[in-house]
């Protein structure tokens, strides 16, 4: 079954995020719990309030977004340790906001080799697993000298991870096509996820970052845009759907917007291309 979410603000309360989604029939939701550039965290809503709120809403699994001002990858002493504090912190947000996991970008390459950057991040997420919970490590476009964009590093990564559980994958779609992965066809769809799962195991695999990407493939620039605006075909898009309804791997819009009205459109192409019901409020 199609489950589907999306990435919403919680400008308006984590409350009014999570009722939204039901509104609008999602089954999974995305939120960050602090501001991602930084600045103070906000105190989080009573212990045990967000629990209810989720059952109500039958929303699960419930993903928290990392904030990215800190570098897991980094090697420098001091902004590794600033890493580590803000990700152990991270962790506790998310139990005390009962999400299923954590959100993880895999940071940047500083002076160093990739090697020892993937070692230094597979360091930095054992440090923060010594805390409950469970992190998804998302792939990234490779803008700069961002780390984890080919199938190969992340490969490498979990290979440094070994054995390590409570640690997964998350795809995002605009970053795999921006790094230069096409997911025009059929074919491209099922051949990408058969490299997925010969490198890094589809058992891994968690939820879908499910964007188009306005830049053109390969290009490791990254924008998202609306489902069918920008590189994604009908095609692909609708065998990626339909591995996700398949293997009910949740799915995540990060479509422009911040909320499901500006989404009106992402939903419907979905709604098209699978046959699954559109609840609107
Ligand atoms: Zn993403």
């Amino acid at each position: 079954m199609i489950v589907l979410g999306g990435q919403l603000s919680t400008a308006k309360g984590l409350d009014y995020a999570i009722f939204h989604a039901a509104q609008y029939g999602l089954g999974t939701l995305q939120v960050f719990s602090r501001s991602p550039v930084g600045g103070q965290s906000k105190p989080l809503p009573k212990t045990g309030t967000v629990t209810g709120w989720l059952e109500q809403a039958h929303i699960r699994p419930f993903f928290v977004h990392a904030p990215y001002f800190v570098n897991p990858a980094a090697t420098e002493p001091l902004m590794k340790n600033r890493a580590r504090v803000v990700l152990s912190e991270e962790m506790i947000r998310v139990k005390r906001l009962h999400g299923d996991y954590l959100i993880l970008h895999p940071g940047h390459q500083q002076e160093t080799s990739i090697e020892e950057s993937l070692d230094a991040l597979s360091q930095t997420i054992r440090y923060i697993l010594k805390k409950p919970g469970f992190v998804l490590i998302e792939n990234a476009a490779g803008q700069g000298r961002e780390l984890g964009a080919s199938l190969d590093d992340l490969a490498r990564l979990f290979a440094h991870l070994g054995r390590l559980r409570r640690v997964g994958f998350l795809l995002d779609t605009a970053h795999a096509m921006a790094f230069g992965y096409a997911l025009t066809t059929a074919d491209d769809v099922s051949r990408f996820f058969d490299q997925l799962d010969q490198k890094i195991g589809l058992k891994r695999l968690k939820g879908i970052h499910l964007n188009d990407n306005m830049y053109p493939i390969g290009t490791k620039r990254d924008r998202h845009a609306h489902l069918l605006t920008g590189q994604m075909h009908p095609e692909g898009l609708k065998k990626l759907l339909a591995l996700a309804n398949g293997q009910n791997w949740p799915i995540i819009l990060e479509t422009p917007g911040k909320d499901m009205v500006a989404r009106h459109q992402d939903l419907e192409v979905i709604a098209q291309l699978t046959g699954h019901e559109l609840k609107m409020s």
